[in-house]
């Protein structure tokens, strides 16, 4: 009776080591430990042993008993099925997680955010307006009348005879000029419009315009806010020139152009080997505007000036197609 004991024991540990999932694991404590099982058979044995064999017989069956079962529940645990009693068997703990992507934000955003915040910081508003506009508010509020030139200059969707797809973000100054009364600091971030597409043009780009009307402001005003923004943008070392310009609704008008941040004024093709890049528009608003909107242009003074937030992303980051910006591909916008 002692051998089929120590047989058993060494069918169990022979068994047990080749358990791999806990459904064979529950085939051998059936096997072992079961109503029907060897261990059971061994107790029956037992009441035919004889009477002096008896008590160390039933000591041996006990301790096998222990093994069998502590063993059968080390295994459980080293299997991950006590913890995880509902999981599939295939589950496999230690397999590396997979990762969330995570996103961010398109290169012009990032431009965007990073101006407007620069003029927050100046007491700048930021405003919002249509991208439907009537021909007045694009063009005649803003002193280019029917017949002016200055409407070659921008090429323009027309929805119907006097409605339009915004041309620039200037139609805002108006809104904003007709509902509220000065002092004002506006920006106005926002899609625009023009019939144009070539490396440095698409339909649909982004602009920012700027309005600063109280008493007293001067040309000056508007050097030093556009020397603080563009110094901001492209470091503190950034020189800034005034060119003469016309733009219809404002008067005298500028380009603002910095030293080529390419070439660092050398001369290079970015610069056309001039050194400077044009970087926006600006002037002091024209006396028409004022009047269309109301405003004593004895009493009040102001300036403008807009940008395109493509042009600055270009050079900020060095990207020489504008039309990279609105393929979606995911290659070039994690770069940024
Ligand atoms: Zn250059």
């Amino acid at each position: 009776m002692i051998e089929i004991i120590n047989k058993l024991r060494q069918d169990f540990d022979y068994r047990i080591g080749s358990v791999s999932n806990s459904k064979q694991l529950e085939q051998i404590r059936i096997e072992f430990l079961g109503k029907k099982g060897q261990l059971q058979g061994l107790m029956k044995e037992l009441r035919n042993a004889s009477p002096q064999e008896k008590p160390k017989l039933g000591k041996d069956i006990n301790l096998l008993k222990q093994h069998v079962e502590q063993t059968i529940n080390d295994k459980d645990v080293s299997l991950g099925s006590k913890s995880f009693k509902n999981s599939s068997e295939n589950f496999d703990t230690t397999l590396p997680g997979r990762k969330e992507l995570t996103g961010t934000l398109h290169p012009i955003t990032q431009v965007m955010e990073e101006i407007t915040s620069i003029f927050f910081g100046l007491g700048f508003q930021v405003e919002e307006g249509p991208e439907i506009e009537t021909d007045y508010y694009n063009f005649e509020a803003l002193n280019i009348p029917k017949d002016h030139p200055a409407r070659d200059m921008q090429d323009t969707f027309y929805i119907e005879d006097e409605t339009v797809l915004r041309t620039h973000t200037s139609p805002v100054q108006i809104h904003v000029m007709e509902n509220r009364e000065p002092p004002l600091r506006i920006i106005a971030p926002g899609k625009v419009y023009r019939c144009d597409s070539d490396v440095s043009h698409t339909p649909m780009f982004h602009q920012i315009e700027g309005l600063m009307v109280d008493e007293g402001l001067s040309f000056s005003h508007l050097k030093g806010i556009m020397n603080i923004f563009l110094q901001e943008v492209f470091g503190k070392n950034t020189q800034i020139r005034f060119r003469p310009s016309f733009f219809p609704f404002t008067c005298p008008s500028a380009e603002v152009d910095i030293q080529c941040v390419m070439c660092n004024g050398k001369g290079c093709r970015v610069c056309s080997q001039t050194g400077w890049l044009e970087i926006l528009g600006a002037g002091m608003v024209d006396p028409a505007v004022f009047q269309s909107v109301d405003y004593d242009p004895e009493k009040w003074t102001g300036f403008a000036f807009g940008l395109g937030i493509e042009r600055i992303a270009m050079l900020k980051f060095g990207i020489n197609d504008i039309r990279l910006f609105f393929e979606n591909d995911l290659r070039f916008l994690k770069q940024f």
